[in-house]
């Protein structure tokens, strides 16, 4: 009788969605429809523009409350640290890369393992915010994933077996991958794998690059920093900028712009879109001009690498504000008008909506407290600061050593950080989990040295207020304003998902994955998963049933660069599991 019951839930479901499911070898169609099939996820933010919207509503406001643990698998291994992926799921099989460079493939169903696959990681890896990955891609037949070491593996899906692997490039001049790589499909072409890279703490080159999914060839490379030169099939392409017309010298080459969080892509349009990290170092003394393009978003055209524009929200940083945030499309409707739109949450703690056809500013509000290294954002989008929060220059402190220390907000782990927001097609609203932090910072002399850290600066993050550093706050992007916010004690640091079902889920350091309603912020439903969470959740069908997926494993910066909020987050246990729940059986829900 309940099966009957529970078929007549798929078949009405299933109609409910017309969704088929995807099997068999991932093509460009699949990756496109992404966003709407939620049978599968098949890119790093649950579709190709980052939406973390599934259309799934099985699961919803009323019946939030009876959902339960179906399945946890363990990443197994004597090191865990911190799990920041999010899970790919494809033809009843869940992929999720875990710390120290590994990944797994788990029955959609069941959890139970199908092979995994640690990429041995060589010593001298210089990750700067701990041994973590964001997630894998897929296309084809193979994943592909990027490793601390600088690599790119292809695996093949079904097996676990490489397939290629490439160098990306010198782990020991500090480049490493922690984002989960994309794949777009282009003209001239075919389908690319395109990678961003960190290592901005270490004077890097930040660039975007793509590669051939069936071999790993270099297709093409764009650095970010104005005066270094692309390549295009193995020839030089064009200069991104002018030589020098931001930077002093040679400062440009070993300038940063670390595209450490991977990109977002805009179908509609074919535009690439990838934010920049902080210029090196962080001491701003040491390079007069804005630094650009870092601490930007940059559209590319994914068929040749190019540039097609920038927007610089941070120019001339000094404050470790990478803007790297990751860049959402969305159609703004206001005043009767649709206008082509992204928006992004800034670690600076403005909240910017972009016209993202070229890159125009259209708005910015702060999404944090009590913000002091800007007065506000001025009518071309450029920040009105406040030079009083600039720490001061070093060369004028009595012994040259220290400059004065200023009380920065927010502080440099920013306003936002890693953790991607949701935009719910259905409210109209983003998701942010931000932090209302500050912190003490100053600037010392710094000269480069290859693969040593490239900082000129100390620094202590502190609270700014009693009871709360996380805050996960629903922001409409047309009035400018919050609508609603929930405060917890310790930072947040994981990811958002918005459902169809009118649900916001997100995870906690406190080890809870909780549910609130899209509409109003009111907390349904928690469950903990015994190790705090910093990972975004993802929700997919698996027959017929609504599946709420999520990483859990305390770390990731917070507690490598936290000072003084340590004291909010004493006491959290590390960990390394995969956990996936669905609605009670009708029989056992109240
Ligand atoms: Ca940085």
């Amino acid at each position: 009788m309940i099966k009957k019951t529970m078929m007549a839930t798929v078949s009405i479901l299933g109609m409910a969605l017309g969704a088929a499911a995807v099997a068999g070898p991932v093509t460009d169609a699949d990756l496109l429809n992404d966003a709407k099939t939620p049978t599968s996820v098949l890119t790093n933010g649950i579709g190709l523009q980052g939406h973390r919207f599934s259309p799934l509503k099985e699961i919803n406001t009323s019946n939030v409350k009876n959902l339960v643990p179906a399945w946890s698998l363990s990443f197994g291994g004597e090191k865990q640290r911190g799990q920041e992926a999010q899970a790919l799921v494809h033809d009843g099989v869940v992929y999720v890369t875990a710390s120290y460079s590994r990944i797994f493939a788990a029955d959609a169903r069941t959890g139970d393992k199908i092979w995994e696959y640690d990429a041995r990681l060589p010593e001298g890896i210089m990750p700067c915010c701990d041994v973590i990955n964001r997630g894998a891609a897929i296309y084809g037949d193979k994943v592909f994933f990027g490793t601390l070491d600088a690599q790119i593996v292809a695996l093949d899906a079904k097996t676990g077996k490489v397939v290629w692997h490439k160098a990306v490039d010198d782990f020991k001049a500090g480049y490493s991958i922690s984002s989960a790589p994309i794949v777009v499909p282009t003209k001239a072409n075919g389908a690319l794998l395109i990678t961003g890279l960190a290592g901005g703490e270490f004077g890097v080159v930040g660039r975007v690059e793509a590669y051939n999914v069936d071999n790993g060839e270099l297709v093409w490379s764009r650095p970010v920093l104005e005066g270094l030169a692309g390549s295009y099939r193995g020839k030089e392409s064009s200069v991104t900028g002018k030589v020098n017309e931001t930077w002093a010298g040679d400062e440009f080459k070993t300038g940063g712009g670390a595209t450490w969080l991977g990109g977002t892509y805009d179908p509609e349009l074919k535009l690439l879109y990838f934010g920049t990290g902080n210029p090196a170092p962080w001491n701003s003394w040491t390079r007069p001009g804005d630094n650009r393009w870092t601490a930007s978003r940059i559209a590319i055209n994914p068929e040749n690498g190019e540039l097609v524009w920038g927007f610089q929200t941070t120019p001339h940083d000094g404050w470790d504000y990478d803007g790297v945030n990751e860049f959402i499309p969305f159609d703004l409707v206001k005043d009767g008008k649709t206008v082509k739109a992204g928006g992004t949450a800034d670690r600076n703690g403005f909240f910017y909506v972009l016209d993202r056809t070229n890159g125009k500013f259209i708005s910015a509000m702060p999404f944090v407290s009590k913000i002091t290294w800007a007065k506000g954002i001025d009518a071309t989008g450029r920040p009105i600061y406040n030079d009083e929060f600039r720490p001061g220059d070093p060369a004028k402190s009595e012994d040259g050593k220290k400059g004065k220390e200023v009380f920065a907000v927010p502080s440099f782990l920013g306003g936002k950080n890693q953790m991607p927001v949701a935009y719910s097609d259905q409210t109209k609203l983003f998701y942010v989990p931000s932090n209302e932090w500050g912190m003490d910072i100053h600037n010392e002399p710094v000269v480069f040295k290859k693969g040593a850290a490239f900082l000129g600066a100390g620094f202590n993050i502190k609270p700014i207020f009693d009871d709360h550093i996380g805050s996960l706050k629903a922001i409409d992007p047309v009035a400018q304003k919050v609508i609603w916010e929930y405060k917890n004690k310790a930072p947040l640091w994981g990811g958002v998902l918005a459902t169809a079902g009118g649900l916001v889920f997100t995870g906690t350091p406190e080890g809870y994955l909780k549910a609130f309603d899209a509409k109003n912020g009111k907390e349904l439903w928690k469950f903990n998963v015994g190790t705090g969470i910093v990972a975004p959740p993802i929700a997919w069908e698996q027959d017929g049933e609504e599946m709420i997926g999520i990483a859990a494993g305390w770390g990731g910066a917070v507690p490598l660069w936290g000072g003084e909020v340590a004291k909010s987050f004493k006491g959290i246990d590390q960990g390394g599991s995969y956990w996936v729940f669905k609605l009670a059986p009708r029989s056992a829900a109240k």
